[in-house]
């Protein structure tokens, strides 16, 4: 049975790095028929913020994806939050400290401030271990008795690790490969640390035991503790979860880490719904609130790292692989081997072009929804089935639901100024003439689509050599104040014929030209 987590710490809005890293834990769970569990992380008090544990569930709700255990929901091997499990990780560091794989330490801040100092001075770096631990104070130097007279005279201490000297470990990494790594060249990690908590390395071995998880996908940046949770997990003598760390969301230029700061400089969110932050005062934009579609967020986010692979028999066809696919889809096609090793590029366009992809798969109805919203705040009403019609033509031209007032409000009301560049380059003095003769055209013929074009493009335009650009978008000018919209003529059957001949005549009225 695969069993899965998303383990977050609720030090702040959910990245959208992490918003994939949850997405290919459920997409993996899902085809797997495993289980997802949301868990999170709060042993660092001193970074923990109000509001972000809130957030997180609320973000992941809303792009669907959706836990079958977790601190929101309960399960079988709660609790699901470190903080109330706070009581039974103790046992754990002291089994480790009985079996030779970890020792107290007393060592305080200001002397290990000044071990790193000395050694600065000496250009080396500092790091507590195997080399250095004899000299420094704790059970290891001072002895067992030592330490324990020290601790019940109630002297803060924390628990390290020991790692064995000059030993290779080798993570199993389902993306990489082995990687493999000198414990030379690692750190006797704090696992306990004197305010009673566990810190992140021992609670998430221990939870991930517990919590039976079989595999743990997670961001690169964990790939260096890797070699400890796999030491951890042999000091325990459990068989470690498979590991899967996922390449790294870089910056659109592809140079580091794409960070809050690149989508305030480039203009998208980084966020999947908007944050306030309870501190500053400051708001970072969110994903929801710009206008996106969930379903086009997860497409997109899948995309960046994964793919589903060459389309069968599609020889040099580009893209090689299909880009629009719902969750059930994503799910059916996802595997782990067809996750890349190299970090992905955010690519501000192509999360425009899904959103306008998945725009165009709501119903009229929704869209018209989104509109008549939109209207109500401009205080203008409408007939409804009109406002689906509008918006169902409409909608290709829509990315952003936001957009859609905008693009549709002429529509609804009747333009009060015109633009003055489409003016000079398409009102010219004998419009004023042409204009009147729309009019006299549309009071003659039948108001249907065929009998208008011929009366006005033919036997008019045609018939007197005039200019269709010039006439036809002056029309356009007249009637939605600038040269943009759908088809001249079906604007007009949509607008009615009085609206039509009242914007025509305004605008004789108020253009002047000479
Ligand atoms: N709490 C860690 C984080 O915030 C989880 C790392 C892991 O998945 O092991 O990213």
């Amino acid at each position: 049975m695969v069993r899965v987590r998303f383990a977050p710490s609720p030090t702040g809005p959910l990245h959208i790095g992490g918003v994939r890293t949850a997405l290919y834990n459920y997409l993996f769970a899902r085809q797997q028929g495993g289980k997802m569990i949301l868990r999170i992380e709060d042993t660092d008090q001193t970074r923990f913020v109000p509001g972000a544990e809130q957030y997180i569930i609320e973000a992941l709700d809303w792009l669907g994806i959706k836990f079958d255990e977790g601190v929101h929901i309960g399960g079988p091997y709660g609790p699901y939050r470190q903080s109330d499990r706070k009581p039974m990780y103790r046992q754990y560091a002291d089994q480790l400290i009985a079996d030779g794989w970890a020792y107290y330490a007393f060592d305080k801040p200001e002397a290990l401030e000044a071990k790193r100092k000395e050694y600065e001075a000496q250009k080396k770096t500092f790091q507590y271990d195997c080399n250095t631990r004899g000299g420094m104070e704790n059970s290891l130097s001072l002895g067992m008795e030592e330490a324990q007279r020290r601790i019940d005279a109630g002297e803060p201490y924390v628990v390290r690790f020991k790692f064995p000297d000059n030993i290779d470990i080798t993570v199993h990494d389902l993306i990489r490969g082995d990687v493999t790594m000198n414990s030379r060249l690692l750190d006797d990690k704090v696992l306990f640390k004197s305010d009673g908590m566990p810190t992140y390395h021992l609670a998430n071995i221990v939870d991930d035991h517990t919590m039976e998880i079989t595999h743990v996908i997670r961001g690169e940046e964990w790939l260096p503790s890797a070699p400890l949770h796999v030491m951890l997990y042999k000091a325990f003598g459990w068989e470690a979860p498979q590991f899967a760390h996922l390449p790294l969301l870089l910056k659109p230029e592809g140079n580091g880490k794409l960070s809050k700061r690149d989508g305030d400089r480039l203009g998208f969110p980084v966020f999947p719904l908007e944050w306030h932050d309870p501190k500053s005062g400051e708001i970072s934009s969110g994903y929801r609130e710009k206008g996106y579609l969930p379903e086009a967020v997860v497409n997109m986010l899948a995309l960046l790292g994964w793919n589903p692979g060459k389309r069968e028999g599609d020889n040099g066809a580009n893209p090689v692989y299909q880009e629009i696919m719902s969750m059930d889809e994503l799910i059916k096609l996802f595997n782990i081997e067809h996750i890349s090793k190299n970090g992905a590029k955010f690519n501000l366009d192509k999360a425009k072009w899904f959103n306008h992809e998945y725009f165009q798969k709501l119903s009229d109805e929704e869209v018209a929804s989104y509109l008549e919203a939109q209207m109500k705040e401009h205080g203008v009403a409408a007939d409804h089935a009109y406002v689906v019609k509008v918006a169902g033509m409409m909608k290709e031209r829509i990315t952003f639901p936001s957009e859609l007032w905008e693009t549709c409000c002429y529509f609804f009301v009747a333009p009060t100024e015109y633009n003055e560049k489409d003016v000079a380059k398409r009102w010219t003095p004998d419009m004023h003439i042409h204009m009147q003769k729309v009019i006299d055209i549309l009071n003659s013929v039948p108001f249907e689509y065929e009998a208008i074009h011929k009366a006005l493009l033919d036997d008019y335009i045609a018939a007197n050599g005039l200019n269709t650009g010039k006439v036809m978008n002056s029309l356009r000018i007249a009637v939605v104040g600038r040269t943009v919209g759908p088809d001249m003529i079906t604007l007009v059957m949509m607008l009615g014929k009085e609206e039509t001949i009242r914007r025509v005549n305004r605008a004789i009225e108020k253009i002047k030209v000479n």
